[in-house]
Protein backbone atom coordinates (compact mmCIF):
# COMPACT_ATOMS: atom_id res chain seq x y z
CA UNK A 1 0.00 0.00 0.00
CA UNK A 2 1.35 3.62 -0.76
CA UNK A 3 2.12 5.75 1.51
CA UNK A 4 0.51 8.60 -0.12
CA UNK A 5 -2.37 7.92 -2.88
CA UNK A 6 -3.97 10.66 -4.72
CA UNK A 7 -6.87 9.39 -7.02
CA UNK A 8 -8.82 12.35 -9.64
CA UNK A 9 -8.02 14.92 -7.55
CA UNK A 10 -8.98 18.34 -8.79
CA UNK A 11 -8.85 22.00 -7.86
CA UNK A 12 -10.72 24.52 -9.12
CA UNK A 13 -11.01 28.00 -7.96
CA UNK A 14 -13.66 30.49 -8.23
CA UNK A 15 -13.41 33.52 -10.33
CA UNK A 16 -14.63 35.98 -7.71
CA UNK A 17 -12.87 39.55 -8.67
CA UNK A 18 -11.01 40.78 -11.76
CA UNK A 19 -11.57 40.86 -15.58
CA UNK A 20 -13.09 37.32 -16.36
CA UNK A 21 -15.06 36.90 -13.10
CA UNK A 22 -18.22 35.81 -14.71
CA UNK A 23 -20.90 33.58 -12.52
CA UNK A 24 -19.26 29.81 -12.67
CA UNK A 25 -16.33 30.92 -14.22
CA UNK A 26 -13.14 29.31 -12.36
CA UNK A 27 -9.63 28.13 -12.83
CA UNK A 28 -8.80 24.87 -13.06
CA UNK A 29 -5.50 24.94 -11.33
CA UNK A 30 -5.59 20.67 -10.96
CA UNK A 31 -7.12 18.01 -12.93
CA UNK A 32 -7.67 15.04 -12.62
CA UNK A 33 -4.41 14.18 -11.50
CA UNK A 34 -3.66 10.32 -9.44
CA UNK A 35 -0.18 10.36 -8.04
CA UNK A 36 1.17 7.71 -5.22
CA UNK A 37 4.13 7.76 -3.13
CA UNK A 38 5.69 4.93 -1.42
CA UNK A 39 7.35 4.99 2.04
CA UNK A 40 10.87 6.25 1.87
CA UNK A 41 10.10 7.34 -1.71
CA UNK A 42 10.96 10.68 -3.18
CA UNK A 43 8.55 11.74 -6.05
CA UNK A 44 9.32 14.82 -8.13
CA UNK A 45 6.49 16.88 -9.77
CA UNK A 46 7.93 19.63 -12.41
CA UNK A 47 6.99 21.81 -14.56
CA UNK A 48 6.89 25.77 -15.50
CA UNK A 49 5.40 27.99 -13.14
CA UNK A 50 1.51 28.51 -12.97
CA UNK A 51 0.96 24.42 -14.38
CA UNK A 52 -0.28 23.87 -10.54
CA UNK A 53 2.60 21.52 -9.38
CA UNK A 54 2.26 23.88 -5.94
CA UNK A 55 -1.90 23.65 -5.83
CA UNK A 56 -1.65 20.02 -5.95
CA UNK A 57 1.21 19.81 -3.78
CA UNK A 58 -1.35 21.90 -1.01
CA UNK A 59 -4.35 19.87 -2.17
CA UNK A 60 -2.48 16.77 -0.72
CA UNK A 61 -1.94 18.67 2.66
CA UNK A 62 -5.31 20.01 1.97
CA UNK A 63 -3.89 23.42 2.70
CA UNK A 64 -6.21 24.19 -0.39
CA UNK A 65 -9.37 21.76 -0.67
CA UNK A 66 -9.94 19.44 -3.78
CA UNK A 67 -12.71 19.86 -5.73
CA UNK A 68 -12.80 16.67 -6.68
CA UNK A 69 -10.54 13.14 -5.96
CA UNK A 70 -9.68 11.77 -2.99
CA UNK A 71 -6.31 11.73 -0.81
CA UNK A 72 -5.51 8.59 0.87
CA UNK A 73 -2.54 9.02 4.24
CA UNK A 74 -1.29 5.62 4.93
CA UNK A 75 -4.45 4.16 3.75
CA UNK A 76 -6.94 6.66 5.26
CA UNK A 77 -9.08 8.73 3.59
CA UNK A 78 -8.24 12.35 4.70
CA UNK A 79 -10.26 14.54 2.02
CA UNK A 80 -13.02 14.69 4.00
CA UNK A 81 -11.47 14.07 7.74
CA UNK A 82 -13.17 17.39 9.93
CA UNK A 83 -10.81 19.90 11.23
CA UNK A 84 -9.85 18.79 14.56
CA UNK A 85 -9.13 14.55 13.09
CA UNK A 86 -6.81 16.44 10.31
CA UNK A 87 -5.14 18.41 12.73
CA UNK A 88 -3.82 15.43 14.39
CA UNK A 89 -2.90 13.48 10.91
CA UNK A 90 -1.04 16.89 10.18
CA UNK A 91 1.68 15.31 12.39
CA UNK A 92 2.68 12.63 10.04
CA UNK A 93 2.94 15.12 6.49
CA UNK A 94 4.32 18.11 6.52
CA UNK A 95 5.82 20.79 4.17
CA UNK A 96 8.96 22.86 3.57
CA UNK A 97 8.73 25.80 1.47
CA UNK A 98 10.81 27.93 -0.82
CA UNK A 99 11.28 30.58 1.40
CA UNK A 100 11.36 29.42 5.32
CA UNK A 101 10.68 32.70 6.39
CA UNK A 102 7.44 32.24 5.06
CA UNK A 103 6.96 29.49 8.00
CA UNK A 104 9.56 31.20 10.57
CA UNK A 105 8.41 34.19 12.61
CA UNK A 106 11.16 36.56 12.58
CA UNK A 107 10.27 37.75 16.44
CA UNK A 108 11.00 34.12 17.21
CA UNK A 109 14.12 32.44 17.78
CA UNK A 110 15.28 29.51 16.17
CA UNK A 111 14.48 27.29 19.54
CA UNK A 112 11.25 28.79 20.20
CA UNK A 113 9.94 28.26 16.04
CA UNK A 114 11.24 24.71 16.51
CA UNK A 115 9.98 24.24 20.13
CA UNK A 116 6.76 25.14 19.05
CA UNK A 117 5.85 22.76 16.37
CA UNK A 118 7.36 20.44 19.51
CA UNK A 119 4.66 21.86 22.28
CA UNK A 120 1.72 21.58 19.85
CA UNK A 121 1.84 18.19 19.23
CA UNK A 122 2.54 17.55 23.48
CA UNK A 123 5.80 15.63 22.04
CA UNK A 124 8.38 16.74 24.96
CA UNK A 125 7.59 15.77 28.50
CA UNK A 126 9.30 18.88 29.91
CA UNK A 127 12.15 21.85 29.61
CA UNK A 128 14.92 19.71 29.71
CA UNK A 129 13.85 17.14 27.32
CA UNK A 130 12.44 20.05 24.58
CA UNK A 131 15.88 21.80 25.07
CA UNK A 132 17.75 18.46 24.34
CA UNK A 133 15.55 17.64 21.67
CA UNK A 134 15.76 20.99 19.53
CA UNK A 135 19.38 20.69 19.89
CA UNK A 136 19.18 17.05 18.24
CA UNK A 137 17.47 18.46 15.54
CA UNK A 138 19.65 21.49 14.65
CA UNK A 139 22.76 19.07 14.69
CA UNK A 140 20.42 16.57 12.33
CA UNK A 141 20.21 19.59 10.04
CA UNK A 142 23.95 20.29 10.13
CA UNK A 143 23.49 22.86 12.65
CA UNK A 144 24.29 23.53 15.87
CA UNK A 145 22.58 23.32 19.45
CA UNK A 146 24.22 26.95 20.50
CA UNK A 147 22.22 28.42 17.11
CA UNK A 148 18.65 27.93 18.97
CA UNK A 149 19.02 31.42 20.30
CA UNK A 150 19.54 33.07 17.69
CA UNK A 151 16.87 34.80 15.03
CA UNK A 152 16.03 34.02 11.59
CA UNK A 153 17.61 37.39 10.22
CA UNK A 154 21.11 36.18 11.45
CA UNK A 155 21.25 33.14 9.42
CA UNK A 156 21.86 32.88 5.70
CA UNK A 157 19.58 31.41 3.12
CA UNK A 158 21.12 28.10 3.24
CA UNK A 159 21.04 27.84 6.95
CA UNK A 160 17.39 29.12 7.18
CA UNK A 161 16.15 26.46 4.67
CA UNK A 162 18.12 24.03 6.97
CA UNK A 163 15.88 25.45 10.17
CA UNK A 164 12.87 24.74 8.12
CA UNK A 165 13.79 21.37 7.28
CA UNK A 166 14.55 20.88 11.13
CA UNK A 167 11.16 22.44 12.45
CA UNK A 168 9.56 19.70 9.47
CA UNK A 169 11.20 17.24 11.29
CA UNK A 170 10.67 18.22 14.50
CA UNK A 171 7.22 16.08 14.96
CA UNK A 172 8.83 13.32 12.84
CA UNK A 173 6.87 13.17 9.91
CA UNK A 174 6.71 10.25 7.37
CA UNK A 175 6.47 12.43 4.52
CA UNK A 176 7.77 16.05 3.37
CA UNK A 177 6.05 18.48 0.84
CA UNK A 178 9.01 20.28 -0.21
CA UNK A 179 7.81 23.32 -2.30
CA UNK A 180 11.03 24.77 -4.62
CA UNK A 181 12.85 24.12 -1.14
CA UNK A 182 16.41 25.26 -2.92
CA UNK A 183 15.89 27.19 -6.16
CA UNK A 184 16.15 30.64 -3.77
CA UNK A 185 19.72 29.71 -3.36
CA UNK A 186 23.28 30.14 -5.10
CA UNK A 187 24.23 26.67 -6.76
CA UNK A 188 26.73 25.11 -3.91
CA UNK A 189 24.12 26.11 -1.64
CA UNK A 190 21.23 23.97 -3.42
CA UNK A 191 23.93 20.89 -3.57
CA UNK A 192 24.01 21.14 0.25
CA UNK A 193 20.39 21.36 0.87
CA UNK A 194 19.76 18.34 -1.38
CA UNK A 195 22.86 16.32 -0.11
CA UNK A 196 21.03 16.58 3.46
CA UNK A 197 17.60 15.66 2.38
CA UNK A 198 18.73 12.80 0.85
CA UNK A 199 20.24 11.88 3.95
CA UNK A 200 17.65 12.40 6.01
CA UNK A 201 15.78 10.54 3.40
CA UNK A 202 18.14 7.25 3.58
CA UNK A 203 18.67 7.56 7.38
CA UNK A 204 15.09 8.01 8.44
CA UNK A 205 13.03 6.31 5.68
CA UNK A 206 11.44 9.70 4.41
CA UNK A 207 9.30 9.93 2.14
CA UNK A 208 9.19 13.46 -0.35
CA UNK A 209 7.17 15.07 -2.86
CA UNK A 210 9.36 17.55 -3.98
CA UNK A 211 8.70 19.79 -6.15
CA UNK A 212 10.63 21.71 -8.48
CA UNK A 213 10.91 23.87 -11.73
CA UNK A 214 14.66 22.20 -12.10
CA UNK A 215 14.67 18.69 -13.51
CA UNK A 216 18.20 18.30 -13.05
CA UNK A 217 17.88 18.61 -9.32
CA UNK A 218 14.44 15.95 -9.38
CA UNK A 219 16.60 13.67 -11.18
CA UNK A 220 19.53 13.85 -8.16
CA UNK A 221 17.05 13.25 -5.53
CA UNK A 222 13.82 11.37 -6.74
CA UNK A 223 12.83 8.35 -7.70
CA UNK A 224 9.97 8.58 -9.54
CA UNK A 225 8.99 11.93 -11.51
CA UNK A 226 5.29 13.58 -12.37
CA UNK A 227 5.61 16.42 -15.55
CA UNK A 228 3.06 18.61 -15.11
CA UNK A 229 1.55 21.13 -18.08
CA UNK A 230 -1.95 23.12 -16.98
CA UNK A 231 -2.53 21.17 -14.09
CA UNK A 232 -2.25 17.51 -15.71
CA UNK A 233 0.13 15.39 -15.76
CA UNK A 234 1.68 14.46 -19.23
CA UNK A 235 4.60 11.60 -18.37
CA UNK A 236 5.02 10.14 -15.27
CA UNK A 237 8.35 7.28 -15.20
CA UNK A 238 11.18 6.62 -13.38
CA UNK A 239 12.84 10.03 -13.23
CA UNK A 240 16.17 9.06 -13.80
CA UNK A 241 14.26 6.73 -17.44
CA UNK A 242 12.33 10.55 -18.27
CA UNK A 243 15.10 12.14 -17.78
CA UNK A 244 17.61 10.21 -20.44
CA UNK A 245 15.03 8.95 -22.76
CA UNK A 246 11.72 11.52 -22.13
CA UNK A 247 8.46 10.70 -24.47
CA UNK A 248 6.32 13.92 -24.28
CA UNK A 249 7.16 16.88 -26.46
CA UNK A 250 6.94 18.92 -23.31
CA UNK A 251 8.93 17.08 -20.89
CA UNK A 252 11.22 16.74 -24.65
CA UNK A 253 11.38 20.42 -24.29
CA UNK A 254 11.78 21.52 -20.59
CA UNK A 255 14.86 18.99 -21.14
CA UNK A 256 16.31 20.56 -23.67
CA UNK A 257 16.74 23.61 -21.22
CA UNK A 258 18.72 21.60 -18.93
CA UNK A 259 22.72 22.42 -19.34
CA UNK A 260 24.61 19.15 -19.41
CA UNK A 261 28.35 18.66 -18.73
CA UNK A 262 29.27 16.07 -21.29
CA UNK A 263 29.51 17.23 -24.70
CA UNK A 264 28.05 13.77 -25.99
CA UNK A 265 24.93 14.07 -24.40
CA UNK A 266 23.64 17.33 -25.53
CA UNK A 267 20.55 17.98 -27.00
CA UNK A 268 19.22 19.92 -29.22
CA UNK A 269 17.13 23.20 -27.36
CA UNK A 270 13.46 22.79 -28.55
CA UNK A 271 12.12 26.46 -28.21
CA UNK A 272 8.55 26.50 -27.59
CA UNK A 273 6.67 29.04 -29.10
CA UNK A 274 4.11 31.40 -27.17
CA UNK A 275 2.62 31.43 -23.79
CA UNK A 276 1.20 28.91 -21.56
CA UNK A 277 -2.50 29.47 -21.89
CA UNK A 278 -4.60 30.58 -19.33
CA UNK A 279 -5.84 27.90 -16.87
CA UNK A 280 -9.21 29.69 -16.93
CA UNK A 281 -9.46 28.66 -20.48
CA UNK A 282 -7.38 26.17 -21.55
CA UNK A 283 -7.10 24.93 -25.17
CA UNK A 284 -9.84 22.16 -26.50
CA UNK A 285 -7.97 18.85 -27.35
CA UNK A 286 -4.55 18.17 -25.94
CA UNK A 287 -3.50 21.56 -23.44
CA UNK A 288 -0.11 21.74 -24.96
CA UNK A 289 -1.34 21.91 -28.71
CA UNK A 290 -0.93 25.21 -29.38
CA UNK A 291 3.08 24.92 -28.58
CA UNK A 292 3.69 21.54 -29.42
CA UNK A 293 5.87 21.39 -32.16
CA UNK A 294 4.98 17.58 -33.47
CA UNK A 295 1.23 18.32 -33.09
CA UNK A 296 -1.02 16.92 -35.38
CA UNK A 297 -5.06 17.36 -36.59
CA UNK A 298 -6.54 15.00 -33.67
CA UNK A 299 -4.50 17.09 -31.27
CA UNK A 300 -6.91 20.53 -31.61
CA UNK A 301 -9.73 18.54 -30.77
CA UNK A 302 -9.14 14.94 -29.01
CA UNK A 303 -7.67 14.83 -25.40
CA UNK A 304 -5.03 12.43 -24.53
CA UNK A 305 -5.28 10.67 -21.87
CA UNK A 306 -1.83 9.17 -19.41
CA UNK A 307 -1.46 5.63 -20.84
CA UNK A 308 1.44 2.58 -19.99
CA UNK A 309 4.33 3.11 -22.86
CA UNK A 310 6.53 1.28 -21.15
CA UNK A 311 7.13 -0.58 -17.76
CA UNK A 312 6.47 2.61 -15.06
CA UNK A 313 6.16 5.10 -18.32
CA UNK A 314 2.72 6.67 -18.83
CA UNK A 315 2.52 9.41 -21.49
CA UNK A 316 -0.71 11.48 -22.12
CA UNK A 317 0.46 12.24 -25.90
CA UNK A 318 -1.03 10.78 -29.26
CA UNK A 319 2.24 10.33 -30.91
CA UNK A 320 3.67 8.48 -27.92
CA UNK A 321 3.68 4.99 -27.97
FE1 LIG B 1 1.79 17.40 -29.04
FE2 LIG B 1 -0.44 16.26 -29.90
FE3 LIG B 1 1.13 14.96 -28.23
FE4 LIG B 1 -0.29 17.04 -27.40
S1 LIG B 1 -1.09 15.08 -28.13
S2 LIG B 1 1.82 16.63 -26.94
S3 LIG B 1 -0.20 18.34 -29.17
S4 LIG B 1 1.63 15.56 -30.31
Amino acid sequence: MPLLEVQNLSVRFALKQGFFARPGRSVKAVQEVDLTVDAGEAVGLVGESGCGKTTLGRAVLRLVEPTEGTVRFDGEDITALPPKALRARRRMFQMVFQDPFSSLDPRSTVGESIGEALDIHRLVADRASRTARIGELLRSVGLAPEHSDRYPHEFSGGQRQRIGIARALAVEPRLIVCDEPVSALDVSVQAQVINLLQDLQRDRGLAYLFISHDLAVVEHLCQRVLVMYLGRVVEVGDAREVCRAPRHPYTKALLSAVPVMDPAAKRARIVLGGDVPSPIDPPPGCPFHPRCPVAVARCRTDLPVLRRVGPGRDVACHLAG
